[in-house]
């Protein structure tokens, strides 16, 4: 068979290029990196999961009618996905303070916002991923003002789907990070949600006990990221009950 032409190379995923032209396949590595790569571990099975967990929500988006890049997984590691010119911002959404915001503004981890946040991070590793805001995004031309309106309503649509699915197992969302890529059709261009979604990319609480069920386990050496990400596949109904992390995850089809 012939060998599938690479073509970029991130911290957590590879894209190869795609049976059709417009597609790519999405490989998720196992790879696990915090603080821009200065922490940097293999956890078995982790791309598995999420290459899961991000199938799972993605459909879910695009049935209810918001755009994403994903068309269908290939395997326990890949998805076919629709290939898009990838806006140079990470979208954050927060609905609880944590992380940075919480660092930046000394506002203490866990206290409820009074409606979600939105801000915008221009995505470069050599500058660590700067805060930027809306006037930067147009003075340096990474996005129109029309962009950036579609970018919020697609995050804060993204927010009400996730916040009602994690709720309903018990799980709160405080906070994630979306991409958008532009797609061309004809004369019009739009932006579909991209990359993956999943929970190297949200902030999971239990909202019982406040334990944290996402990457977070990993950045701050709380334990098993597998253990976290399986509960969260479990809850979902991705994964049999009883998965002991030692013999890995298993799928469900
Ligand atoms: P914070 O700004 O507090 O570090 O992150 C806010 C949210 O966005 C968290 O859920 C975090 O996981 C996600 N996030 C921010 N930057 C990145 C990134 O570069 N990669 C990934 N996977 N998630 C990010």
């Amino acid at each position: 068979m012939a060998r599938r032409r690479m073509v970029y190379e991130g911290k957590a995923k590879i894209l190869y290029e795609g049976p059709e032209p417009g597609t790519l396949i999405q490989f998720f590595k196992d790879d696990t990196t915090a603080g821009n790569g200065e922490k940097h571990a293999q956890i078995e099975g982790k791309g598995v999961l999420n290459n899961r967990l991000s199938e799972l929500f993605m459909t879910g988006l695009n049935n209810i009618g918001v755009p994403t890049h994903f068309i269908r997984r290939i395997n326990m590691r890949e998805q076919l996905v629709r290939a898009v010119e990838i806006v140079p911002l990470e979208i954050v959404v927060r609905n609880v303070a944590a992380g940075s915001m919480s660092k930046r503004l000394g506002i203490e981890e866990g206290t409820a916002l009074p409606r979600p946040i939105i801000e915008f991070y221009y995505k470069n590793d050599d500058l660590n991923d700067p805060i930027v805001s809306e006037e930067h995004i147009i003075a340096f031309g990474w996005a129109t003002q029309q962009d950036i309106d579609d970018m919020i309503s697609l995050a804060l649509r993204v927010n009400d789907f996730m916040s009602g699915m994690m709720m309903a197992v018990g799980i709160k969302l405080v906070d994630f990070k979306i991409e958008t890529g532009r797609v061309y059709e004809g004369d019009f261009q739009r932006l579909i949600v991209a990359d993956e979604i999943s929970p190297d990319s949200c902030r999971l609480w239990d909202i019982e006990t406040g334990q944290k069920l996402d990457k977070d386990v990993f950045r701050r050496d709380l334990g098993s990221l597998t253990d976290a990400y399986t509960e969260v596949a479990r809850r979902l109904g991705v994964m049999p009950r009883n998965t002991s992390s030692g013999s890995g995850p298993k799928l469900v089809h």
